[in-house]
């Protein structure tokens, strides 16, 4: 099973997507919005979260997560205990929303993971709630390279709260298809999880997918049902606008707020498939700066979280995500930054200007450390190379160019930069020229070291119109 370019991308979009289904259905949760109603990251609902604030769905899937990042096996004694135990701290967190099944289990506190999943077991009357499946984007992320592996820790997984052969079966289904759409870029594990497992399982969930595709949300309106929560999920991911590019992420999720119920869980269910499909860098600056939650962690939290996971535990050559800070040896890092020939509060320069603290806020551009900058910090995942290995390339050009200027509306400061400022900073720096009406031939010139992709280059200057803005 092998992992296609920008596998890293799409690993660390998957509780990036997570979080940002959850925090944009969190303010909608039990209401209907009707087709003109503006869907945002509002927060409020009837748990009044702040805006950006997850719920639940991702706080149990960071429960998880913070054990697949040490590389921990789920479906070891050892591996389940810690889970199993990450689900009692957040529970003694005293969240405002719980599910009932999951409240009925924690509320026990038994210990260990054998202890709680016996408790689910002696769960008494409905039992195929959605909360298993609502947080087993990590499960996906962490056997990308073992389908076998893949199900069982689905299973174990799922069993500690959810005692239910549906759930068990929309959690395998699911984790599949998150950890092909990985290796991939494609949501094909969907389907490809039935061709595998065959026979009746296959048969019932063929036919919910095909009603999920083809009817209106109303045929599978009791979402808070697992059935109904991943026949929704696939409904808003497959009849959302903007297929075949990045902002179908935002589209998806949006469509599912729109389908009303139990919006936080079903946004976050179609949230990690989405973010595994499209990455991290197709969520939105604009969202990503917004999120946080329990346990105290933010958006650069989430991606560290589903890069190391998706390595086994492991960081990069450069150190990278766990490093406080990287060193890019052999790099020229240390340029004076220059101002943008179009907006003079607004600086271009390479990897070591973002810790002076002379600026309000620091866009980076490439791979930073863990160590938390002074001033406000924005991240765009941008690979020095092609269209390749950028697969969302205009996206994130255009996100960037429009988080620039909302930071100039507010008259903050702006540094722009990437390792040694050749490269991708003026590519930025051009589509924020083009944003602002100047001709980006002018960055060239402002920027005299300069030596961007050509491929980088034609689609952020606009040479390439195969690029749509
Ligand atoms: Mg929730």
């Amino acid at each position: 099973m092998t992992r296609q370019p920008g596998w890293a991308d799409r690993a660390a979009g998957v509780l990036l997507g997570t979080a940002a289904g959850d925090a944009l259905g969190a303010g909608y949760e039990f209401s209907y919005p009707g087709p003109d109603l503006p869907i945002g990251m509002i927060g409020g609902g009837p748990f009044d979260w702040a805006p950006g604030e997850w719920t639940d769905d991702t706080a149990m899937t960071l429960a998880v997560a913070r054990v697949t990042a040490t590389g921990a096996d789920l479906t070891s004694t050892a591996g389940l205990d810690a889970v199993a135990a990450g689900f009692g701290e957040w529970f003694d967190s005293h969240p405002k929303d719980i599910g009932n099944q999951t409240r009925q289990v924690l509320g026990v506190r038994d210990g260990n993971a054998a202890a709680m999943t016996r408790t689910a077991q002696q769960v008494t009357g409905r039992k195929g709630g959605n909360g298993s499946l609502m947080r087993t984007a990590a499960v996906g992320l962490a056997y990308l390279d073992d389908g076998p592996g893949c199900a069982r820790a689905a299973q174990m997984v799922g069993a500690l709260t959810h005692d239910d052969e549906r759930a068990v079966q929309a959690c395998q289904l699911w984790s599949h298809a998150i950890g092909q759409a990985v290796r991939t870029g494609t949501f094909s594990g969907v389907r490809g999880y039935l061709d595998l497992v065959g026979g009746p399982v296959a048969d019932f969930w063929t036919r919910r997918l095909d009603e999920a595709q083809s009817a209106d949300p109303q045929s599978f309106s009791k979402n808070g049902w697992v059935v109904h929560a991943l026949q929704t999920a696939w409904w808003a991911i497959t009849n959302a606008g903007e297929q075949g590019n990045a902002r179908h992420l935002a589209a998806a999720l949006e469509l599912a707020v729109r389908a009303g119920g139990d919006t936080d869980t079903t946004a976050a269910i179609a949230g990690a498939l989405l973010g595994a499909r499209w990455g991290a860098s197709a969520v939105p600056a604009a969202w990503r700066r917004l999120l946080h939650g329990w346990p105290g962690m933010s958006a650069r939290d989430l991606v560290r979280l589903g890069l190391l996971t998706a390595r086994g535990g492991r960081d990069d050559q450069l150190g990278w995500p766990s490093a406080p800070r990287l060193r890019y040896e052999g790099c020229d890092t240390g340029r004076e930054p220059v101002r943008h020939p179009h907006d003079d509060g607004v600086w271009l320069g390479g990897y070591d200007a973002a810790f002076g603290g002379d600026f309000d806020a620091v866009v980076s551009l490439c791979r930073m450390g863990a160590e938390p900058l002074v001033a406000d910090h924005i991240e765009f995942w941008l690979v020095d190379d092609g269209w390749a290995a950028n697969p969302n390339l205009s996206f994130v050009l255009n996100d960037a160019a429009r988080t620039i200027r909302e930071l100039r509306a507010r008259g903050r400061t702006v540094l722009v930069h990437s390792v040694e400022g050749r490269s991708r900073t003026p590519s930025v720096a051009a589509r924020y020229s083009r944003h602002l009406g100047g001709d980006p031939r002018d960055v060239l010139a402002a920027m005299p070291w300069a030596d961007p992709n050509p491929q980088l280059w034609s689609v952020a200057s606009g040479q390439d119109r195969r690029y749509a803005d």
